[in-house]
Protein backbone atom coordinates (compact mmCIF):
# COMPACT_ATOMS: atom_id res chain seq x y z
CA UNK A 1 0.00 0.00 0.00
CA UNK A 2 2.40 2.60 1.21
CA UNK A 3 5.49 2.76 -0.89
CA UNK A 4 8.74 4.80 -0.20
CA UNK A 5 10.26 6.92 -2.39
CA UNK A 6 13.69 8.21 -2.01
CA UNK A 7 13.70 7.63 1.46
CA UNK A 8 10.95 9.91 2.08
CA UNK A 9 7.25 8.16 3.15
CA UNK A 10 5.26 9.02 0.39
CA UNK A 11 2.03 7.08 0.28
CA UNK A 12 1.10 6.45 -3.26
CA UNK A 13 -2.78 6.63 -4.67
CA UNK A 14 -3.05 3.69 -6.73
CA UNK A 15 -5.96 2.29 -8.63
CA UNK A 16 -5.14 -1.22 -6.68
CA UNK A 17 -5.62 0.88 -3.64
CA UNK A 18 -9.38 0.19 -3.67
CA UNK A 19 -10.32 -1.06 -0.30
CA UNK A 20 -11.56 1.46 2.41
CA UNK A 21 -8.76 -0.34 5.10
CA UNK A 22 -6.00 0.72 2.35
CA UNK A 23 -7.20 4.46 1.42
CA UNK A 24 -7.55 4.51 5.76
CA UNK A 25 -4.27 3.68 6.59
CA UNK A 26 -2.71 6.17 3.78
CA UNK A 27 -4.79 8.73 4.95
CA UNK A 28 -3.65 7.85 8.70
CA UNK A 29 -0.17 8.02 6.73
CA UNK A 30 0.08 11.45 5.94
CA UNK A 31 -2.50 13.20 7.88
CA UNK A 32 -0.08 14.16 10.62
CA UNK A 33 2.05 15.67 8.62
CA UNK A 34 -0.66 17.60 6.64
CA UNK A 35 -1.85 19.46 9.84
CA UNK A 36 1.73 20.25 10.67
CA UNK A 37 3.37 21.26 7.05
CA UNK A 38 0.38 23.29 6.20
CA UNK A 39 -1.17 21.41 3.41
CA UNK A 40 -4.49 21.89 5.48
CA UNK A 41 -6.83 24.38 4.42
CA UNK A 42 -10.11 25.93 5.45
CA UNK A 43 -13.12 26.43 3.17
CA UNK A 44 -15.50 29.27 4.37
CA UNK A 45 -19.50 28.97 3.45
CA UNK A 46 -21.79 31.78 4.42
CA UNK A 47 -24.41 31.11 6.55
CA UNK A 48 -27.38 33.78 5.75
CA UNK A 49 -30.50 35.58 7.07
CA UNK A 50 -33.17 33.61 4.86
CA UNK A 51 -34.95 37.23 4.33
CA UNK A 52 -32.47 39.68 3.80
CA UNK A 53 -29.93 37.31 2.52
CA UNK A 54 -27.14 39.28 4.36
CA UNK A 55 -24.53 36.73 5.18
CA UNK A 56 -25.02 36.50 9.35
CA UNK A 57 -21.58 34.09 9.63
CA UNK A 58 -19.80 31.52 8.05
CA UNK A 59 -18.87 27.80 9.02
CA UNK A 60 -15.05 26.99 8.79
CA UNK A 61 -14.83 23.39 6.48
CA UNK A 62 -11.69 21.79 6.49
CA UNK A 63 -9.83 20.69 3.07
CA UNK A 64 -7.05 18.68 2.73
CA UNK A 65 -5.59 18.87 -1.23
CA UNK A 66 -2.92 15.80 -1.07
CA UNK A 67 -0.29 16.13 -3.82
CA UNK A 68 -0.81 12.48 -4.59
CA UNK A 69 -4.16 11.69 -3.16
CA UNK A 70 -5.97 14.08 -4.52
CA UNK A 71 -8.36 15.98 -2.52
CA UNK A 72 -9.59 13.95 0.64
CA UNK A 73 -12.98 14.31 1.90
CA UNK A 74 -13.44 15.64 4.91
CA UNK A 75 -15.82 13.13 6.37
CA UNK A 76 -12.68 10.23 5.54
CA UNK A 77 -10.05 11.88 7.01
CA UNK A 78 -12.18 13.47 10.22
CA UNK A 79 -13.31 10.16 10.59
CA UNK A 80 -9.88 8.24 10.68
CA UNK A 81 -8.49 11.58 12.57
CA UNK A 82 -10.78 10.08 15.05
CA UNK A 83 -10.15 7.07 14.60
CA UNK A 84 -6.11 7.40 15.83
CA UNK A 85 -5.56 10.26 18.11
CA UNK A 86 -5.26 12.81 15.65
CA UNK A 87 -8.53 14.43 16.39
CA UNK A 88 -7.53 17.08 19.10
CA UNK A 89 -4.28 17.84 16.92
CA UNK A 90 -6.76 18.65 13.62
CA UNK A 91 -9.00 20.10 15.65
CA UNK A 92 -6.90 22.71 17.28
CA UNK A 93 -5.71 23.49 14.29
CA UNK A 94 -8.94 24.39 12.91
CA UNK A 95 -10.25 26.68 15.58
CA UNK A 96 -6.74 28.58 15.46
CA UNK A 97 -6.78 28.82 11.95
CA UNK A 98 -10.50 29.78 11.75
CA UNK A 99 -10.53 32.40 14.40
CA UNK A 100 -7.53 33.86 12.66
CA UNK A 101 -9.59 34.18 9.64
CA UNK A 102 -11.76 35.88 11.20
CA UNK A 103 -9.93 38.42 13.12
CA UNK A 104 -8.05 39.18 9.76
CA UNK A 105 -11.46 39.72 7.82
CA UNK A 106 -12.69 41.93 10.58
CA UNK A 107 -9.40 44.30 10.85
CA UNK A 108 -9.81 44.79 7.16
CA UNK A 109 -13.53 45.70 7.41
CA UNK A 110 -14.71 48.83 8.38
CA UNK A 111 -15.21 48.98 12.11
CA UNK A 112 -18.54 47.32 12.91
CA UNK A 113 -19.01 45.44 9.94
CA UNK A 114 -19.01 41.66 11.41
CA UNK A 115 -21.36 43.24 14.02
CA UNK A 116 -23.85 40.09 14.97
CA UNK A 117 -21.87 37.51 12.84
CA UNK A 118 -20.31 34.16 14.04
CA UNK A 119 -17.67 31.66 12.75
CA UNK A 120 -18.86 28.29 13.30
CA UNK A 121 -16.67 25.30 13.58
CA UNK A 122 -17.01 21.65 13.78
CA UNK A 123 -15.44 20.27 16.42
CA UNK A 124 -14.89 16.48 17.21
CA UNK A 125 -16.26 14.61 20.39
CA UNK A 126 -12.59 13.96 21.92
CA UNK A 127 -12.37 17.71 21.63
CA UNK A 128 -15.10 17.92 23.87
CA UNK A 129 -13.67 15.74 26.81
CA UNK A 130 -10.44 17.13 26.43
CA UNK A 131 -9.51 18.46 30.20
CA UNK A 132 -7.64 21.93 28.53
CA UNK A 133 -10.33 22.68 25.93
CA UNK A 134 -12.07 25.01 27.38
CA UNK A 135 -8.87 26.68 28.41
CA UNK A 136 -7.72 26.37 24.38
CA UNK A 137 -10.90 28.23 23.18
CA UNK A 138 -10.30 30.56 25.47
CA UNK A 139 -6.45 31.41 24.62
CA UNK A 140 -7.34 30.90 21.11
CA UNK A 141 -10.49 33.45 21.64
CA UNK A 142 -8.19 35.98 23.76
CA UNK A 143 -5.09 35.75 21.50
CA UNK A 144 -7.24 37.12 18.16
CA UNK A 145 -9.68 39.61 20.13
CA UNK A 146 -12.98 37.81 19.63
CA UNK A 147 -15.82 37.56 22.19
CA UNK A 148 -17.44 34.16 22.98
CA UNK A 149 -20.87 34.86 21.43
CA UNK A 150 -18.78 35.26 18.10
CA UNK A 151 -17.96 31.63 17.90
CA UNK A 152 -20.35 28.46 17.34
CA UNK A 153 -19.08 25.23 17.72
CA UNK A 154 -21.02 22.51 16.34
CA UNK A 155 -20.85 18.62 17.38
CA UNK A 156 -22.64 16.14 15.24
CA UNK A 157 -25.36 14.58 16.22
CA UNK A 158 -23.71 11.34 15.39
CA UNK A 159 -21.00 11.85 18.29
CA UNK A 160 -20.07 9.44 20.44
CA UNK A 161 -19.46 10.93 23.69
CA UNK A 162 -17.57 9.08 25.71
CA UNK A 163 -17.89 10.61 28.70
CA UNK A 164 -21.30 12.38 29.62
CA UNK A 165 -19.83 14.19 32.65
CA UNK A 166 -15.99 15.23 31.48
CA UNK A 167 -18.08 16.54 27.55
CA UNK A 168 -20.77 18.56 30.62
CA UNK A 169 -18.07 20.11 32.62
CA UNK A 170 -16.47 21.60 29.44
CA UNK A 171 -20.23 22.87 27.57
CA UNK A 172 -20.78 24.63 30.84
CA UNK A 173 -16.81 26.40 30.85
CA UNK A 174 -17.87 27.38 26.83
CA UNK A 175 -21.05 28.55 28.26
CA UNK A 176 -19.46 30.79 30.76
CA UNK A 177 -16.97 32.35 27.83
CA UNK A 178 -20.55 33.15 25.94
CA UNK A 179 -19.65 30.37 23.28
CA UNK A 180 -22.80 29.03 21.52
CA UNK A 181 -22.79 25.09 21.04
CA UNK A 182 -25.08 23.69 18.06
CA UNK A 183 -25.91 19.86 17.47
CA UNK A 184 -25.00 19.12 13.88
CA UNK A 185 -27.18 17.10 11.38
CA UNK A 186 -30.14 17.73 14.00
CA UNK A 187 -33.08 14.98 13.40
CA UNK A 188 -30.57 11.98 11.97
CA UNK A 189 -29.54 10.22 15.40
CA UNK A 190 -30.90 7.66 17.27
CA UNK A 191 -31.50 10.42 20.30
CA UNK A 192 -32.47 13.39 18.88
CA UNK A 193 -34.54 14.48 21.77
CA UNK A 194 -32.03 12.70 24.46
CA UNK A 195 -29.16 15.01 23.63
CA UNK A 196 -31.32 18.14 24.19
CA UNK A 197 -32.26 16.72 27.50
CA UNK A 198 -28.55 15.49 28.33
CA UNK A 199 -26.75 18.81 27.06
CA UNK A 200 -26.78 22.72 27.35
CA UNK A 201 -27.17 23.62 23.70
CA UNK A 202 -28.07 26.75 22.30
CA UNK A 203 -28.47 25.78 18.10
CA UNK A 204 -29.86 22.99 16.40
CA UNK A 205 -28.83 22.91 12.42
CA UNK A 206 -31.22 20.89 10.72
CA UNK A 207 -29.62 18.45 8.74
CA UNK A 208 -29.60 18.85 4.92
CA UNK A 209 -31.34 15.28 3.95
CA UNK A 210 -34.69 17.36 5.64
CA UNK A 211 -33.64 20.55 3.53
CA UNK A 212 -32.82 19.53 0.03
CA UNK A 213 -36.36 18.45 -1.01
CA UNK A 214 -38.47 20.76 1.11
CA UNK A 215 -41.51 22.51 -0.49
CA UNK A 216 -41.84 18.93 -2.68
CA UNK A 217 -41.51 16.32 0.08
CA UNK A 218 -44.76 16.66 2.49
CA UNK A 219 -42.44 14.13 4.88
CA UNK A 220 -39.78 16.92 5.07
CA UNK A 221 -42.59 19.69 5.63
CA UNK A 222 -43.50 17.85 8.95
CA UNK A 223 -40.21 17.02 10.17
CA UNK A 224 -38.91 20.25 9.80
CA UNK A 225 -42.07 21.41 11.40
CA UNK A 226 -41.49 19.66 14.25
CA UNK A 227 -37.87 21.06 14.51
CA UNK A 228 -39.38 24.29 14.66
CA UNK A 229 -41.38 23.60 17.01
CA UNK A 230 -38.93 22.10 19.32
CA UNK A 231 -36.48 24.79 19.17
CA UNK A 232 -38.84 27.41 19.83
CA UNK A 233 -39.91 25.11 23.59
CA UNK A 234 -36.76 24.85 23.93
CA UNK A 235 -35.83 28.88 22.86
CA UNK A 236 -32.91 27.56 20.81
CA UNK A 237 -31.28 28.89 17.46
CA UNK A 238 -31.67 27.34 14.41
CA UNK A 239 -29.64 27.04 10.99
CA UNK A 240 -30.80 25.04 8.25
CA UNK A 241 -28.29 23.59 6.05
CA UNK A 242 -28.49 22.11 2.53
CA UNK A 243 -30.68 24.77 0.97
CA UNK A 244 -30.68 24.37 -2.66
CA UNK A 245 -33.63 25.89 -4.22
CA UNK A 246 -35.97 28.94 -3.17
CA UNK A 247 -38.65 26.54 -2.84
CA UNK A 248 -36.51 25.51 0.48
CA UNK A 249 -35.96 29.21 1.14
CA UNK A 250 -39.35 30.18 1.39
CA UNK A 251 -40.85 26.52 2.77
CA UNK A 252 -38.19 27.81 5.88
CA UNK A 253 -38.89 30.78 6.21
CA UNK A 254 -43.18 29.90 5.78
CA UNK A 255 -41.91 27.18 9.26
CA UNK A 256 -40.40 29.99 10.93
CA UNK A 257 -36.51 29.38 10.22
CA UNK A 258 -34.87 32.42 9.58
CA UNK A 259 -31.08 31.06 9.32
CA UNK A 260 -29.77 29.48 6.38
CA UNK A 261 -26.69 28.17 4.34
CA UNK A 262 -26.84 25.99 1.27
CA UNK A 263 -25.84 25.87 -2.30
CA UNK A 264 -28.58 28.28 -3.39
CA UNK A 265 -26.93 31.31 -1.26
CA UNK A 266 -23.17 30.25 -1.89
CA UNK A 267 -20.83 26.86 -2.05
CA UNK A 268 -17.62 26.89 1.09
CA UNK A 269 -15.51 29.21 -0.72
CA UNK A 270 -11.76 29.92 -0.40
CA UNK A 271 -10.77 32.42 2.68
CA UNK A 272 -9.61 35.36 -0.18
CA UNK A 273 -12.83 34.96 -1.89
CA UNK A 274 -14.91 35.31 1.07
CA UNK A 275 -12.94 38.32 2.21
CA UNK A 276 -13.77 39.84 -0.95
CA UNK A 277 -17.52 38.66 -0.64
CA UNK A 278 -17.66 40.84 2.71
CA UNK A 279 -16.20 43.88 1.38
CA UNK A 280 -18.77 43.68 -1.16
CA UNK A 281 -21.16 43.34 1.06
CA UNK A 282 -20.18 46.46 3.30
CA UNK A 283 -19.51 48.69 -0.04
CA UNK A 284 -20.20 51.81 1.38
CA UNK A 285 -18.97 51.74 4.81
CA UNK A 286 -15.61 50.17 3.14
CA UNK A 287 -14.96 53.23 1.03
CA UNK A 288 -15.81 55.50 4.23
CA UNK A 289 -12.99 54.04 6.03
CA UNK A 290 -10.63 53.90 3.86
P1 LIG B 1 -21.26 19.53 8.23
O1 LIG B 1 -20.60 20.14 9.41
O2 LIG B 1 -22.69 19.16 8.36
O3 LIG B 1 -21.02 20.56 7.05
C1 LIG B 1 -21.92 20.80 6.01
C2 LIG B 1 -21.55 20.00 4.78
O4 LIG B 1 -22.58 20.17 3.81
C3 LIG B 1 -20.27 20.48 4.10
O5 LIG B 1 -19.63 19.36 3.50
C4 LIG B 1 -20.81 21.41 3.02
O6 LIG B 1 -19.92 21.60 1.95
C5 LIG B 1 -22.05 20.68 2.60
N1 LIG B 1 -23.07 21.54 2.02
C6 LIG B 1 -23.33 22.84 2.28
N2 LIG B 1 -24.38 23.30 1.57
C7 LIG B 1 -24.82 22.24 0.85
C8 LIG B 1 -25.91 22.08 -0.09
O7 LIG B 1 -26.68 22.98 -0.39
N3 LIG B 1 -26.04 20.85 -0.63
C9 LIG B 1 -25.21 19.80 -0.32
N4 LIG B 1 -25.41 18.64 -0.91
N5 LIG B 1 -24.19 19.93 0.57
C10 LIG B 1 -24.01 21.13 1.13
P2 LIG B 1 -18.08 19.06 3.69
O8 LIG B 1 -17.30 20.34 3.65
O9 LIG B 1 -17.72 17.99 2.72
O10 LIG B 1 -17.97 18.50 5.16
C11 LIG B 1 -18.54 17.27 5.49
C12 LIG B 1 -18.51 17.04 6.98
O11 LIG B 1 -17.18 16.87 7.44
C13 LIG B 1 -19.08 18.20 7.79
O12 LIG B 1 -20.48 18.19 7.78
C14 LIG B 1 -18.48 17.90 9.15
O13 LIG B 1 -19.24 16.90 9.82
C15 LIG B 1 -17.12 17.32 8.77
N6 LIG B 1 -16.12 18.39 8.90
C16 LIG B 1 -15.74 19.32 8.00
N7 LIG B 1 -14.78 20.12 8.51
C17 LIG B 1 -14.56 19.69 9.77
C18 LIG B 1 -13.67 20.09 10.84
O14 LIG B 1 -12.90 21.05 10.73
N8 LIG B 1 -13.73 19.35 12.01
C19 LIG B 1 -14.60 18.31 12.16
N9 LIG B 1 -14.59 17.67 13.35
N10 LIG B 1 -15.43 17.91 11.20
C20 LIG B 1 -15.42 18.59 10.03
MG1 LIG C 1 -21.10 21.56 10.68
MG1 LIG D 1 -24.39 19.30 9.15
MG1 LIG E 1 -22.62 16.51 8.19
Amino acid sequence: VAKSRGGNEVVVFTAEMETREQVRVAVEMNLLTAIRDGSLTIAYQPIVDLRTRAMVGVEALVRWHHPTLGPVAPELFVGVAEATNLAGELGDWVLAEAVRQFAAWRSELPPGALAGFAISVNISPVQLIAIDFVSTVAGVLERNGLSGDELILEVTEHAVVSDDAAALKTLHGLRELGVAIAIDDFGTGYSSLAQLKRFPVNTLKIDRGFVHDLGRNPDDFSIVRSIVKLAESFELDLIAEGVESEEAAATLVELGCRVAQGYLFSRPMTADALGTTLRGQNPGRYSRAQ
